[in-house]
């Protein structure tokens, strides 16, 4: 049995950020990885010589925890690509151009506009630290969204566009999520133009070697301390310490962290019991349902057509958003399409050759050459085995309501971090580097509160 200070599920951002914190502290970690990589939902990898992210790959400006790590890793960036004329695809492929700074007026833009206006005054209530704590918790995670958004607008258009946000947010339906954790979420992320932005926003800059960059850079760091292959299965916890089971052994620690989505936390079995609330919470917070499609070209073609590749599809077609997301060099084309919800069910149920044809008609306005790619590669988040979905956890109405204290409420010797327990940067990489710093510094001071009993122990009468 292998023995350590403190063991730590999961080798993403959250996990690797507290092993990186621990360690600096002088503890001993173990980093246990179910996977055969570190990253988590950060994932790039080499398709065709073009570094693909099929997961999390924007930082923005104000995701500070996550420049800070580029930065002493040494991880370059670029910025994404946001010149020329975006579109809009409407019913009837109807196309409309605009660039950033603002949407057409047409399509009731305006009152999306006021809406978007109003919900950034809503979270100004919410402490992103402390969302527990807001007055109108009950009223407002007692409500859908899609509910407040018809007591709103009684606009078929603005419903369609604040939809397309939902689902380029959270990644789920207007009626899946409260109004309260839309509105935390927005607080978390510092309001609804920062999170929508591109240049200057939280899709500003994509990292030249990829995503998972710093985190292989931090899994370096930490060489034997993190094993990849180990899936844990169960934890079990006593007076002294914790005993961790995996596919590969038994860890036995004083703490233990665990990070990962709550669909994964739930497969664990942990003895005992976990309290009601934790269970509860986990239990409501279905991941988001989302793919990321990318679709290869000899060339980014639509550029010299005066075009940016950023396209947004309402009820046009399974996809929702696309973006150049062509490598730093130039030396390909490649789109990154999103597809979300009620759409992700219903293209994922087609066959791979009518779901790649959906796609790319949703393309064409780009130009005749969008027919002709030379790669396709899907990844259908909910599919994947260690996260169940993209891009975060989703709670549920009446979740935060009733079962906030299960969030991330220590449980004995274990703690819980990744980015939906994080206040800051919530359901970004950024919180999940910020929760693992958070669940490390809590970890550390248990530690020496034990420590100190034991002293006052043995010199004790
Ligand atoms: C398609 C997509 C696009 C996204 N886009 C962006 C973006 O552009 N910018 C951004 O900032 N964020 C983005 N995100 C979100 C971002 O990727 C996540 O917020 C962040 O990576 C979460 O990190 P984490 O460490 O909290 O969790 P995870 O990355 O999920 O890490 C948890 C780790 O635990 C492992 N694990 C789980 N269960 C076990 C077990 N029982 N035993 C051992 N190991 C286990 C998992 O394999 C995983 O490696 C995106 C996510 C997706 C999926």
């Amino acid at each position: 049995m292998d023995n350590s200070d403190v063991v730590i599920v999961g080798a993403g951002y959250a996990g690797l950020s507290a092993a990186l914190d621990l360690t600096r502290a002088g503890h001993d970690v173990l980093v246990l990885e179910g996977s055969d990589r570190v990253g988590g939902r950060v994932w790039s990898r080499e398709e065709d010589g073009v570094r693909i992210d099929h997961g999390g790959q924007w930082v923005g400006p104000a995701q500070t925890a996550l420049l800070e790590w580029a930065d002493r890793f040494g991880c370059a960036r670029f910025p994404t690509h946001d010149e020329g004329r975006h579109l809009e695809i409407w019913p009837g492929a109807e196309t409309l151009g605009y660039t950033s700074g603002g949407l057409p007026h047409a399509h009731d833009a305006d009152q999306y506009h006021r809406l978007v206006d109003l919900l950034d005054d809503l979270a100004g209530q919410v402490d992103p630290d402390t969302p527990e704590a807001c007055r109108d918790l009950d009223a407002w995670d007692g409500q859908t969204f899609e509910d407040w958004l018809r007591a709103h607008s009684a606009s078929a258009d603005a419903y369609r566009r604040m939809r397309v946000l939902i689902q380029g947010l959270w990644a789920c339906e207007p009626r899946d999520v409260s109004l309260f954790h839309v509105l935390f979420y927005i607080a978390a992320g510092g309001g609804l133009d920062p999170l929508l932005g591109t240049l200057g926003g939280a899709q500003d800059s994509r990292f030249v070697e990829g995503a998972d960059a710093p985190a292989l850079a931090a899994a370096a760091e930490l060489g034997d301390r993190v094993r990849l292959g180990a899936g844990v299965s169960a934890i079990a916890q006593d007076a002294t310490g914790i005993t961790v089971s995996t596919t590969t052994g038994t860890v036995r620690a004083r703490h233990a962290v665990v990070t990962g989505t709550p669909p994964a936390q739930a497969r664990i079995a942990f003895t005992p019991m976990l309290p009601l609330a934790r269970r509860r919470w986990n239990a409501r917070s279905p991941m988001g349902e989302a793919a990321k499609i990318h679709v290869v070209y000899p060339e980014p073609f639509w550029r010299q057509e005066g075009l940016s590749g950023q396209l947004t599809a309402y009820d046009a077609g399974p996809v929702a958003y696309t973006f150049d997301n062509s490598p730093a060099d130039r030396s390909r084309g490649v789109i990154a399409a999103f597809v979300y919800g009620d759409d992700y069910r219903s293209w994922y149920a087609q066959s791979p050759d009518a779901r790649r044809k959906a796609v790319l008609d949703t393309l064409a306005p780009l130009g005749a050459a969008a027919a002709e790619p030379t790669d396709y590669h899907e990844l259908r988040w909910p599919d994947h085995a260690w996260a169940e979905g993209a891009y975060a956890a989703v709670p549920t109405p009446g979740t935060w309501r009733a079962h906030a204290a299960g969030r991330r409420e220590p449980v004995g010797r274990l703690h819980w971090a990744g980015t939906e327990t994080a206040g800051i940067g919530n359901g970004y990489i950024d919180g999940a580097i910020r929760s693992g710093v958070r669940v490390a510094a809590e970890v550390v001071a248990a530690l020496a509160q034990e420590s100190a009993q034991n002293v006052l122990g043995k010199s004790g009468p």
